[in-house]
């Protein structure tokens, strides 16, 4: 099948990447495998997204732009992507069921939930241990949590699990708090939430579901065990970048390097969004990135033509 682009993701970055492409009347075909919206369609209420006094829902947001995007008549195809091949001023993107030859990617694929890589962590993933507050919060009503991570996505979630459970132990590696100083108030403040300070954990043990985290402390050394229900990780993300490796330049950290464009190392191959090397990884800044990378995709298309 023949398209002009392709833009790989349905989060915010890549939602607004199409919106602006189909606007512009290119033939755009975005891809997802999930459901739309990305990340942020699975955080409770987003309050720091300009234009909602009160804050929007992160599946209502990303509902909008779905929609929105549509109302200009882009084609969104529920399907994953297997590869992305480089073929004399064309790309291949490969399906499950289909094969694209496009003249542009815009790559928006964003980033995945980081694991602890311990004992117990595998074997206990939906029987306890969630990389998703909004989804598996409400099993957790009256029940006893841990929260690993000291950023904004740790601290926040934590906050939202309180509306749940009974009480939420903060299992951060240092003293201090990465999150805004907001939302660390704010944690503070919950009588809900409490913090195991200099604490990592290295086993989650159980039978059925998760009983216990085994804490250490890493100025000590010590272990100690923490009667849980649940274990919520938030520490940190890894970029989606398998389908570009050995295409375009990735930072120390696997970041895509793009310039003020979002031009990736090869012309022709966008990126925006979290997956993206950038200071401020948010709905606000994926938008702009999507936005962006839409233009510039679409000056590259016009002076092939
Ligand atoms: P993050 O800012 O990278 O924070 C990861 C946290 O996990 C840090 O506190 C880190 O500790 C800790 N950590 C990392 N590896 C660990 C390990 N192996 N064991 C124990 N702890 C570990 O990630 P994030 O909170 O997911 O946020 C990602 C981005 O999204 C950030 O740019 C953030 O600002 C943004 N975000 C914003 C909002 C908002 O604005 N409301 C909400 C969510 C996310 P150290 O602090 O010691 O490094």
């Amino acid at each position: 099948m023949e398209k002009e682009l392709a833009i790989i993701g349905g989060g915010p970055a890549g939602l607004t990447a199409g919106i602006y492409a189909a606007r512009a009347d290119l033939k755009t075909v975005l891809f997802e495998v999930g459901m739309p919206g990305g990340l942020a369609a699975s955080t409770e209420i987003i309050e720091n997204y300009p234009g909602f006094t009160e804050g929007v829902g992160g599946p209502e947001l990303s509902m909008n732009m779905e929609g929105q995007a549509r109302r200009f008549g882009l084609e969104i195809q529920y399907a994953g992507v297997e590869g992305i091949k480089k073929e004399k001023g064309n790309f291949l993107v490969l399906t499950d069921e289909e094969e694209y030859r496009v003249r542009a990617i815009i790559l928006a694929a964003g980033a995945r939930p980081r694991m602890l890589q311990i004992k117990g962590e595998k074997e206990f993933h939906g029987r306890g241990v969630s990389y998703c507050a909004t989804c598996d919060g409400a099993f957790f009503r009256e029940k006893t949590l841990a929260v690993i991570g000291g950023g904004d996505s740790a601290i926040e979630e934590a906050l939202f699990l309180t509306k749940f459970a009974e009480k939420v132990t903060i299992v951060h590696r240092r003293g201090e708090l990465r999150a805004t100083k907001y939302l660390q108030q704010k944690a503070m403040d919950n009588p809900k939430i409490d913090f195991a300070w200099h604490s990592v954990p290295v086993e989650i043990k159980g039978e059925d579901l998760v009983r216990e985290i085994i804490l250490k402390d890493v100025r000590s050394e010590s272990t100690k065990g923490l009667l849980v229900d649940g274990v919520f990780v938030y520490v940190g993300h890894s970029p989606s970048t398998e389908l570009v490796k050995g295409l375009v330049e990735l930072d120390g950290q696997g970041y895509i390097v793009t310039d003020e464009e979002m031009r990736t190392s090869t012309p022709g191959l966008f990126a925006a969004g979290d997956v993206r090397k950038k200071l401020l990884r948010q709905v606000v800044t994926a938008v702009a990135d999507g936005a962006i990378a839409a233009v510039s995709a679409e000056k590259y298309i016009e002076g092939q033509k």
